[in-house]
């Protein structure tokens, strides 16, 4: 007899539909599984004849034979466990098919029959609910985060056994027994940070323009701690945000088993150390790096020069795309990484920078060289984070929280930007940027100043306008004046790259 069964599988991020078809003759004895298989996936047959025999089912004397259609793709995962096997069992007619009438499913199998959890239930559940599918069957850890995919219905089982009485009687584990990760708090406060002024306003002008921040400063001047504030200060994540955040969590195994995602948004801040596979994904089967798990969140890099530059090039495709596309012999994906950079770095290799600085003028060459310029490029603010000065660093009464406050101000100037018709600045096409300025004279001749003076590009000043346009949004202004243009040059000069001041350098 034949049956067919309906599951799904995860390539990169994707759900695809899969038909696990299951044929049992008699004959001698064979297990055979067809349409390009993986070893996981072959390994099946292991696992799925133990199950069932812990089920009471013994296979003796039968010619099997199990396909994946569609048969041209090279299939992964372990997911495949329990469709073979409800397959085998309606092959046998132990299981009325129409019970399975509009149900996938997909689950790992323990060898006594337990169902373990699996990677990628959120894009298993978009792919099977895009197919039609009105349920599907998963295993119970990933029942949560799966139910956030809206028309579909999710049901889970911890057994086979369950998963046979779930579908004679309908009666299944439900989503909502997990514990909700905090959805509104918005981590540590911008208040903790003691002075650092600009710093602080940098931060605050990244995430209303969503543009990327270079903290250069001295060791414990509070770049990280700054950084790590930056998820607090951005937009709360939409649904369909927070769908496509879980998405890739999900396939990386990161979303804990029985916990509903939040809405604040990811900050993944990979040690300089990482590999480029680890930090924009790679292996079989593909995996997402940490560009990916930074997708619509932030990206910190601490200690930017320590990191290999061959990794740190791997970063221009998703910075310019917000994709990044691995090509291997034997697939091709894409992994979403629209992510917001961080980066922060010492001054020079001995730390203290300015007149404390003891760098000779080739090593501290050097330390600048290892930053390719194009990654440099992307980067529209540039700042200094000085060592907080003494009377910062004295005990206060608790400060109040200002995080909130400078996340409605970001808000407001979000939506002005959309008004426009863009979602952030740092989008703003090269060729729309004066438009959108519509600078006034005083602001034009401020502009030819700080050209003069710092000898800007062409790209350094679309990057300065950019900014200018995210400060004038700040301050709920139709066009950009002098002042936001002044403010956006400080913050594209004021840090990074100056030459240390005993050399004759740019400080500000
Ligand atoms: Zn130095």
């Amino acid at each position: 007899m034949l049956a067919r069964i309906h599951s799904c599988w995860v390539q990169g991020v994707d759900g695809l539909p899969v038909t696990v078809e299951v044929a049992v003759q008699s004959g001698l004895p064979v297990f055979t599984v067809v349409g390009l298989p993986a070893t996981a996936v072959k390994e099946s047959k292991d696992r799925v004849f133990s199950a069932l025999s812990h089920h009471g089912q013994r296979f003796t004397g039968k010619r099997i034979t199990v396909n994946l259609a569609p048969a041209d793709l090279h299939k992964s995962g372990s997911g495949f466990d329990l469709p073979i096997a409800i397959g085998l069992l309606a092959a046998l007619g132990s299981i009325d098919e129409r019970d399975l009438k509009g149900t996938a499913l997909a689950g790992e199998l323990g060898l006594d029959g337990r169902l373990r959890s699996i990677r990628g239930a959120v894009a298993l559940a978009l792919g099977c609910r895009d197919r039609g599918h009105g349920r599907l069957v998963l295993p119970a850890p990933d029942v949560d985060a799966a139910s956030i995919v809206p028309g579909i219905e999710i049901v889970g089982a911890e057994s086979l056994s369950d998963v046979l009485r779930g579908l004679e009687s309908d009666t299944w584990l439900r989503p909502g027994n997990g514990t909700p990760l905090p959805s509104r708090d918005p981590g540590p406060d911008l208040s903790d940070v003691r002075g650092q002024t600009l710093a602080k306003r940098a931060l605050v002008i990244a995430a209303a323009g969503g543009h990327n921040l270079l903290l250069s400063g001295p060791p414990g001047a509070g770049k990280t701690m700054l950084a790590r504030r930056l998820p607090g200060l951005l937009p709360e994540l939409t649904p369909a945000e927070r769908l496509d955040v879980t998405r890739v969590a999900s396939v990386a195994g990161l979303v804990p088993a029985g916990t509903l995602p939040g809405h604040v948004r990811p900050f993944r801040a990979p040690h300089h150390t990482i590999s480029a596979g680890g930090l924009i994904g790679g292996g079989s089967p593909p995996r997402p790096g940490e560009a990916s798990l930074a997708h619509l969140g932030v990206l910190f890099l601490d200690e930017l020069p320590e990191f290999r530059r061959s990794v740190l090039e791997t970063l221009r495709q998703p910075l310019e795309t917000g994709l990044v596309r691995l090509s291997r012999v034997r697939y091709a994906v894409e992994f979403p990484a629209r992510f917001q950079l961080v980066a922060a770095m010492n001054p020079c290799p001995c730390g203290f920078g300015g007149d404390d600085c003891v760098c000779g003028p080739s090593e501290f060459q050097r330390y600048r060289a290892r930053i390719s310029g194009p990654l440099l490029d992307r980067i529209d603010l540039h700042v200094s984070v000085g060592a907080a000065p003494w009377s910062d660093l004295l005990p206060d009464r608790p400060a109040r929280r200002i995080t909130p406050t400078v996340r409605g101000q970001v808000a407001r100037a979000r939506r002005r930007q959309r008004s426009r018709g863009v979602a952030m600045n740092a989008d703003i096409e090269a060729a729309a940027i004066w438009e959108a300025c519509d600078l006034n004279d005083a602001a034009l001749r401020l502009l030819e100043d700080a050209v003069r003076h710092f000898r800007l590009s062409a790209r350094s000043v679309h990057r300065v306008l950019r900014v200018s346009r995210t400060v004038a949004d700040l301050g709920d202004a139709v066009r950009v004046e002098a002042d936001h243009l002044a403010e956006a040059v400080r913050m594209r000069t004021g840090g990074g790259w100056a030459l240390p001041r005993s050399r004759g350098g740019l400080h500000n």
